[in-house]
């Protein structure tokens, strides 16, 4: 039943959105590592502008293992956790060389022993600069394997071979991708799209439960000036009632007050 789903799935979103291309720029497989690296809790676009430079002046895995951490960090600030990325790249970069003769490993067992490289990183760089199957499970992966209902779990290794399990191995990095680009375009987290949405005889979401009340609930419920202003008049009257007892009980108290 699942596999008719995921292929019902991918059939649409491709009819909609077509074939779909890796989004980090890069000339190499060993490029495509250190961009997905970039990409952790960065912007696709914002990962592209700072590999154009980094490339240029980083070549490869050799130049990354002889680099400063300072100058690295430098380089890639604006992708956030700059010093973290830069300590991942280049302890990668020296287990490429020092370990695998240069080359970037081909398998996933091999990615895996580089420093800072998880299955997600693995699968992309399997899927996109390898040509072997990879699916990478993003944060719009995992929604949306969740919401059309691919994947009961929440965890990303357990909902990468779910899906696995029911599509062909050909299909997987395109098919991550095109999660990607429904989950960007028409069902982003808290506002997904139902009543548009292609996938809604499919999804089984649809305008009802967890996604509709994702896209009523507001992220937190800003205060109005009115109710401000409501809260502060009677705060105010608490406090001047407070202050009247308490000079009256004074003034009854304090020897030889005016009464
Ligand atoms: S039907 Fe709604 S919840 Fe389901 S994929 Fe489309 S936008 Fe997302």
């Amino acid at each position: 039943m699942k596999t008719a789903l995921a292929k019902q799935v991918y059939d649409k979103l491709l009819s909609v959105y077509g074939p779909q291309k890796c989004f980090l720029e890069h000339m190499t497989p060993f490029q495509l590592l250190v961009a997905t690296i970039l990409s952790a809790q960065c912007t696709d676009k914002r990962v592209n502008m700072v590999t154009r430079d980094l490339f240029r002046r980083w070549p490869d895995a050799a130049a990354f293992a002889g680099c400063s951490q300072d100058e690295l960090e430098r380089a890639i600030f604006t992708c956030g956790f700059y010093h973290a990325k830069a300590t991942h790249i280049i302890a990668a970069s020296k287990a490429i060389v020092e370990q695998f003769h240069g080359e970037l490993p081909g398998t996933m067992e091999g990615l895996l022993r580089l420093p800072g490289v998880g299955r997600k990183t693995a699968n992309v760089v399997l899927g996109d600069a390898l040509g072997q199957p990879g699916f990478p499970v993003d944060t719009h992966v995992r929604r949306l394997a969740q919401l059309i209902g691919l994947s009961d779990s929440d965890v990303p290794d357990v909902i990468e071979s779910d899906i696995c399990a029911v599509t062909p191995p050909e299909t997987w990095a395109q098919f991550s991708h095109l999660l990607i680009v429904h989950g960007r375009t028409r069902c982003p987290a808290n506002r997904p799209g139902c009543p548009d949405c292609e996938l809604a005889g499919l999804c089984r979401h649809a305008g009802s439960g967890k996604a509709k009340a994702a896209k009523a609930k507001p992220k937190a419920r800003p205060k109005t000036a009115k109710a401000s202003a409501r809260k502060n008049s009677s705060a105010a009257k608490k406090s001047k009632s407070a202050t009247t007892a308490k000079t009256a009980r004074g003034k009854r108290l304090r020897p030889g007050a005016a009464s």
